[in-house]
């Protein structure tokens, strides 16, 4: 027997649709890359993306067909999501950040028919547009007058110009809510690309997970910005659940440096920041340079990385702001663990409190787990046992776009490629990636927690560990650090730094000062690079 309630698909239109009626007046502001602070509501984002769909109709676009974006945080860039995706299209999010080689390679393979772009990224199309043969429809998100006469770009045009005329009052079609609706690629360390490719189901369930008070607890009290890119896993699902709860949005445009980010904290009180740590980096340092505080941010989501505990620290010490360490990865839609404590673990002692929040945190509900041994099979939740990490869940990928790379699934698991343990509260830790874990003797070293203790020294300002061939021991790690400016160290005080905070033998066997770590399109560290820097470098003894 059947339920008798009601068969309606899950779809990305009715977010919009939802925050335009319940939140009419609910503010999105954005600072444009024009400079200046745009401001307009749920009501005028919806009515906006109404007409981006029915501008995407009049090119004729069918079903299914992809859309791409190459743009920063903004009103514009989230139109488009709710245009496209709500027409039956797919939102193909570019990474500006990525080689002009491989973004030509991926909107190649994506088959793009339309791009819509900042201006800011003008020189960067016109570099590559004639290699995109697909591509039949350049649209620079400006006002006409702001189009560029001589760019030579076949087809290009300006947003406000295609959407211009447009009818607002656009009937959303009604699909299969298995439908696809976002396609992101993997930054492709190891070989090409991949495409996870989001449905409207998956894309709704993971922006309710993510709303949920042990994830962000997300609410139309909050004002939320996502300093996390819409153009990578969809600023990790922030726009959908923000539509979803009618927080209010604040998108900080191309300006990520710390001042620019806390001015618009401060200016327009925010509750809830979002950001790798490399980001959060660079704010913590404008903010202690300046004996500044924050007014009303309470809570911040890090992630992408590990998040350092002595970051997790500081924000809550020096500023009263909780740290909500999490963990995912693109083919995860991004977000698998939040960080928050269980009840019983508010009555601890604020450094054992401070061991719980460093860990990558507990699944959201839907997210299931299991970490397994090198034959296979399962390991305990004891937060000792250390295994590949394998995840499942309905907003999980289950391949990648047009087959490539084969299946990727276990048994029906998908392998993350990381190493973690789990404890007995399901708090998921996670010791490393599994390539760049340290092979030391039989022992793994996380490099992980080799930086943790680095970038706690009052001197590190980023810090990565590598392994390096060893003759006797296989691999041993060699720690790459960038120092604050104007901070010394020496090798030898950062080596003795490590006595009683990790075992001996896990203590770096050397330590280079570098001026800077490569990062990757997605803010992380690139450590094949490093390794491939210092594969030369001998270490003492
Ligand atoms: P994204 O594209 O979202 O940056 P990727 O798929 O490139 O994600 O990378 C995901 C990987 O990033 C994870 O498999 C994990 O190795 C790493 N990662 C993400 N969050 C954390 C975290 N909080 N701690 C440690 N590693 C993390």
């Amino acid at each position: 027997m059947l339920g008798l309630m009601q068969d309606q698909p899950l779809a990305i239109s009715s977010l919009i649709e939802f925050a335009a009626r319940h939140h009419h007046d609910g503010q999105i502001v954005s600072r444009r890359v024009e400079g200046d602070i745009h401001r307009y509501t749920y009501r005028e984002a919806a009515a906006r993306s109404r007409q981006v769909a029915a501008a995407l109709d009049r090119l004729g676009l069918a079903f299914s067909e992809r859309v791409a974006t190459l743009a920063w945080n903004g009103y514009r860039h989230f139109e488009l999501y709710f245009g496209i995706a709500g027409s039956g299209r797919v939102v193909h999010t570019l990474n500006p950040r990525l080689a002009p080689e491989q973004l030509v390679w991926i909107a190649n393979h994506a088959e793009d028919r339309v791009i819509a772009f900042d201006l800011s990224f003008l020189l960067l199309i016109k570099a590559v547009w004639r290699q995109c043969p697909t591509v039949k429809h350049w649209i620079a998100l400006c006002e006409p007058g702001a189009l560029p006469s001589d760019s030579g770009i076949d087809g290009l045009q300006s947003y406000e110009a295609w959407i211009a005329g447009q009818s607002d009052t656009y009937a959303w079609p009604v699909f299969d809510e298995k439908s696809a609706a976002i396609l992101c690629y993997t930054s492709g360390t190891t070989g090409n690309p991949k495409g996870a490719l989001y449905s409207h189901r998956s894309t709704l369930l993971h922006a309710w997970a993510v709303a949920l008070p042990d994830a962000i607890s997300l609410s139309a009290r909050d004002s939320i910005l996502p300093v996390v890119p819409m153009f990578h896993v969809n600023a990790w699902g922030i726009p959908f659940a923000a539509a979803m709860t009618g927080a209010r949005l604040v998108f900080p445009g191309a300006a990520l440096d710390g001042k620019s980010v806390y001015e618009l904290l401060e200016s327009e009180r925010v509750t809830m920041a979002a950001g790798v740590p490399t980001v959060w980096l660079m704010l913590l340092n404008h903010v202690k340079q300046n004996g500044l505080k924050f007014t009303h941010m309470r809570r911040t989501l890090i992630g992408g990385s590990a998040c350092p505990p002595a970051m997790i620290k500081s924000f809550r010490d020096d500023y009263d702001v909780t740290v909500l360490h999490g963990w995912g990865m693109t083919e995860m839609s991004p977000v698998g663990t939040v960080c928050n404590l269980k009840l019983a673990q508010l009555a601890l002692e604020p450094d054992a409190q401070l061991a719980i929040l460093a860990k990558q945190g507990r699944a959201l509900f839907g997210v299931e787990m299991r970490i397994v041994g090198p034959d296979g099979r399962e390991l305990p939740w004891d937060g000792q046992a250390s295994g590949d990490l394998h995840v499942r869940g309905p907003w999980i990928v289950s391949g990648y776009f047009r087959g490539e790379g084969g299946d990727p699934l276990v048994d029906g698991w998908f392998p993350t490629g990381d190493v973690a343990s789990i404890d007995a509260d399901g708090f998921l830790q996670i010791t490393d990636r599994s390539k760049d874990v340290i092979k030391s003797g039989g022992e793994w070293i996380s490099s992980i927690d080799i930086e943790n203790v680095a970038v706690a020294h009052p001197a590190v300002a980023m810090a990565a560990c590598i392994a390096l061939p060893h003759p006797k021991w296989g691999e041993r790690p060699l720690l790459v650090v960038v120092k604050k400016p104007g901070a010394e160290v020496s090798r030898d005080d950062l080596l003795h730094f490590y006595t009683g905070k990790v075992a001996q033998w896990q203590v770096p066997d050397d330590v280079v000062f570098v001026e800077t770590i490569p990062l990757g399109a997605t803010g992380k560290m690139q450590k094949n690079k490093l390794r491939e820097q210092f594969k030369g470098h001998r270490l003492p003894g």
